[in-house]
């Protein structure tokens, strides 16, 4: 590693101890800048190592809620405001009992290179709460009630409201936040701020919300799995697809996949994965979507009504099935490990494209790029989401509404970009094919210029 990148990395170690996630998000960016750092001496001038990997602002608070029960319950809220050199903050909310202060910091910093490589001026943050909607706190084997969401929304909102706004930090889903809870965010934000505007994204159709939007992650990954493939002259057609998790990023990936061609093998939850051999076929994952969004159930229940798929209690998709050609990782972070990575290799495996933040263990991401095959990391695969809250954001600017037809020839516009500034960064550094230089090389250049130009801030 550089010595300048070296001594930032061990001075994150020594201040964030308890922070593993970020440490390994910092690690991951920062081992792969040498020659950029080598090239342009006024960033160590100005410490720009130094200043992004420490957040502009940090915000923690109570988030106090009534259950259905009239129990006083109590969370942690958290907003990361990483970096606004080259827009507002922008980056999604997380509800999980997992989140925690370097989860977040880990998303945040990733956010950032990430919403720079879409090329619209948007900054990075990231939030949310250890809240879990998937647990009720009064009845066991229950889920939250709506109302008690709305109610946790809106006490969350109403601490958080004070400290975003249209021009300074727009959230978004993520985890646990889909299209009810940003509603239930927004009308909370509205009515205090007294304004319409688009504090949010991923808003519902009738609301300011753009089409294209709930589809943008997923697709976008598949879109840049589509532009890898091109460089080497082939395409999706028949080519056998694991992907893990089951809800917004992956049933979306799935989708595309399968309109092109490709076959779907596996998906996963919490509860374990399911194997269909012969492909889940369009059919099966409309029910898996209705399962998960409107019933909010488990994927072991859709297995036991489907002879066609078999499912494997606890487990992820990656050692299921016996030929896999590519790996979209849709879930979490950390999902695919070294142990993965050397089956999925083994069975045939060519490309890996992260729907996920930070899916692969650093061990994993080594076989891959040692492997050379077709890997990108999520924050260029799956910065299609960020990218449509972008065109969202404009949309309600200029107050119009694009055709679906238009946003999503705009995302696939913006996913070949972020392809091809990846592959040329890589390509001018030495790096040649290595999408995880490119990607960090490319996000980094745009971030570190802007806060050279601001001086010291
Ligand atoms: P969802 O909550 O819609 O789906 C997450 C999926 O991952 C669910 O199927 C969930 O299972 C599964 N999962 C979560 N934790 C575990 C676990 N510990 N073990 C097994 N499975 C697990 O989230 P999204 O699809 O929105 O996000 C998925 C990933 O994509 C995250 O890393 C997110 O940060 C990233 N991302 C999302 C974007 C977006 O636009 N939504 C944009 C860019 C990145 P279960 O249903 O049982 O909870």
């Amino acid at each position: 590693m550089d010595k300048y990148a070296q001594k930032v990395l061990d001075e994150v170690k020594a201040k964030n101890a308890n922070e593993p996630e970020f440490i390994q998000a910092v690690d991951e960016v920062l081992s792969t800048l040498g020659p950029v750092l080598k090239a342009n001496p006024q960033y160590e001038k100005n410490a720009i190592l130094e200043r992004m990997v420490e957040p502009e602002r940090v915000i923690i608070f109570r988030v106090p809620w009534v259950d259905d029960k009239g129990i006083v319950r109590v969370n942690r809220g958290y907003r990361i405001q990483m970096n606004s050199a080259i827009g507002p903050y922008k980056g999604g909310l997380r509800f999980d009992p997992t989140v925690n202060l370097g989860v977040l910091k880990f998303l945040a910093f990733e956010q950032v290179f990430k919403n720079s490589l879409t090329t619209l001026p948007m900054g990075g943050g990231k939030g949310g709460s250890d809240f879990n909607p998937k647990v009720s706190p009064h009845t066991p084997g229950k889920r939250c009630s709506d109302a008690e969401v709305m109610r946790f929304c809106q006490s969350f909102m109403t601490e958080l409201y004070r400290h975003i706004g249209p021009d300074t930090d727009v959230p978004a889903g993520d985890m646990n936040v889909g299209g009810r809870e940003i509603g239930y965010l927004f009308g909370q934000y509205k009515r205090l701020a007294n304004e319409w505007t688009g504090v949010l994204t991923g808003k519902g159709l009738s609301y300011g919300g753009s089409l294209v939007r709930p589809e943008a992650t997923g697709y976008g990954d598949v879109y840049f799995a589509q532009n890898m493939l091109a460089k080497r002259g082939e395409t999706l057609e028949g080519m056998k697809c694991a992907i893990s998790g089951s809800g917004n990023v992956a049933s979306f990936a799935a989708e595309k996949l399968m309109q092109l061609g490709a076959k779907v093998l596996t998906l996963s939850d919490r509860s374990g994965a399911i194997l269909a051999p012969e492909g889940i076929t369009p059919k099966m994952l409309a029910d898996i979507m209705e399962l998960k969004n409107v019933r909010r159930g488990e994927l072991a229940e859709f297995a036991k009504k489907t002879k066609a798929v078999k499912f494997f209690a606890k487990a992820n998709s990656w050692r299921l099935a016996d030929k896999i050609d590519a790996a979209f990782p849709c879930a979490r972070q950390n999902e695919l490990d070294g142990k993965d990575a050397e089956y999925l290799l083994k069975h045939g495996c060519r490309l890996v494209a992260e729907g996920a933040n930070m899916p692969s263990t650093p061990d994993a991401i080594a076989a891959f790029v040692k492997a050379k095959i077709m890997y990108s990391p999520g924050k260029a695969s799956n910065a299609g989401g960020v990218a449509t809250s972008g065109l969202e954001m404009s949309q309600n600017s200029g107050r119009l509404s694009w055709s679906r037809e238009e946003v999503d020839s705009k995302l696939k516009g913006i996913m070949q970009s972020i392809h091809d500034n990846a592959w040329e960064a890589a390509a001018k550094y030495g790096a040649k094919g290595n999408y995880v230089a490119g990607a960090n090389i490319a996000g980094f250049v745009k971030v570190a210029d802007a806060m050279v130009a601001q001086g010291v801030c």
